[in-house]
């Protein structure tokens, strides 16, 4: 069997015959013919005049451990419909691609599932070339359609780098919580720029919006889709709740070690014997966990620790009651919620917890906008892991240099695109 033949059994390139296979230094060359005469532009024009002609190497998919590439003659066309000279579309890659659709879908897969390490040692290849198949594959998957017929979203905001640096994400709830849109910025304008995406009637056509507590979103969804219901996530009331703990925890912390401070240490290394210089304060960072918790996860040091705040009547353990006390109303028939919430709210104004008391005022304030979340039952469990997802996502890829590209990444991950292997195919 010839050479060439081999390679055009074991390529099967669609639309192009072997015509040479070169061994460089770089990796095996194969040399491809074009079966077509007529170049056709990416939009689909069919040209008759060839405008100019050149030389083009796409990576493919390594053979062996060498790398291997497709090179073949490439022209140019001036197409009537784009106005403009373009470059023709090849059947093995995507326009402007310098890598094969094989190699790119690998790219995008593994993206999917594992982090920037594995992805460019595996594949050699650099950070910046997978930000840019990555671009390009979501172009090409990501459902043009998606905007159509959306009842009900969630809208949230993510920090993706140090400084204040923010994303909003708009996300589907009908759809698992599929991430339809996502901008840079957090201000009102942003989400108003989605909102002159979906158009008025799209628009018209939104039941509910799921926010968190902030005004900027608010304002927004005010201004662009009054009609709709506007409910506050759980996610961001439960995290409110353990934000105040946490407050609550470190004033505590202070308030013991001013009453209790630890004795100060002498100089030198202790004799040898001598009892652990105590430090009685750090009981309390130590509560940290099972106070946060969910109690049906608590392992048993946990559930010491509480009980043992319970006998000290710590403030921490109302605390604990408290927070728990709000996540009730998740757990309660949507009839019982408006009533529990008043309770709830009665009880953390007067606690005398200054973390709580505040709480107490911001969820007074979203009273009407809680209890609609919980009757719409818009705890979608999905949305409220996607803020998770999203920063798991930028740590993968130890912060993307751009917010296009971490978009571009949000949408490969959560935007619910499903990219086929070459052997799947
Ligand atoms: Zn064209």
């Amino acid at each position: 069997m010839r050479v060439t033949t081999a390679f055009n059994k074991l390529l099967a390139i669609v639309g192009a015959s072997v015509t040479s296979v070169t061994f460089t230094p770089e990796g095996v060359v194969v040399g491809l013919r074009r079966r077509r005469r007529r170049p056709i532009c990416p939009c689909g024009w069919k040209g008759r005049a060839v405008y100019d002609r050149s030389t083009r190497r796409w990576r493919h998919l390594d053979l062996a451990s060498s790398k291997l590439f497709l090179e073949a003659e490439i022209r140019r066309l001036r197409c009537r419909r784009c106005d403009r000279v373009r470059t023709e579309a090849v059947p093995w890659a995507r326009p402007s691609a310098r890598h094969t659709r094989d190699f790119e879908d690998v790219v995008a897969w593994l993206c999917q599932h594992t982090d920037k390490t594995t992805v460019t040692k595996l594949l050699r290849t650099s950070w910046e070339t997978v930000a840019g198949i990555v671009g390009r594959v979501v172009a090409e998957h990501l459902d043009t359609r998606r905007l159509e017929s959306i009842d009900r979203i969630g809208v949230d905001e993510v920090s993706w780098r140090k400084g204040h640096r923010y994303l909003t994400v708009v996300a589907d709830h009908d759809r698992d919580g599929a991430v339809i849109w996502a901008g840079e910025g957090r201000d009102h304008t942003m989400l108003e720029q989605f909102y002159d995406l979906l158009g008025p009637d799209g628009c018209t056509q939104l039941q509910a919006v799921s926010l968190d507590m902030g005004g900027a979103y608010k304002t927004a969804t005010d201004n662009r889709a009054g009609h709709a219901r506007q409910c506050v996530d759980p996610f961001h009331v439960i995290k409110l709740a353990n934000e105040a703990i946490d407050k609550a925890r470190r004033q505590a912390w202070n308030v013991e070690r001013r009453a209790n401070p630890a004795p100060k240490r002498p100089r030198g290394r202790p004799p040898k014997g001598s009892p652990p210089t105590p430090t009685k304060p750090r009981w309390v960072k130590h509560t940290r966990w099972a106070l946060l918790k969910d109690p049906d996860a608590w392992n048993d040091n946990q559930l010491a620790v509480l009980d043992a705040l319970r006998r000290e009547r710590s403030v921490l353990y109302r605390c604990w009651q408290l927070k728990e006390g709000l996540r009730d109303l998740y757990r309660l028939r949507h009839e019982d919620a408006a009533v529990h919430l008043d309770w709830w709210l009665a009880w953390a104004c007067r606690c005398r917890i200054p973390a709580f008391v505040t709480l107490s005022k911001t969820i007074r304030a979203n009273r009407d906008r809680l209890l609609a979340a919980v009757e719409l039952g818009l705890s979608n469990s999905k949305l409220e892991g996607l803020n998770s997802k999203i920063r798991l996502i930028n740590h993968r890829g130890y912060g993307h240099h751009s917010a296009a590209a971490l978009i571009a990444m949000i949408y490969l991950c959560c935007g619910g695109i499903t990219v086929q292997l070459p052997t799947e195919r």
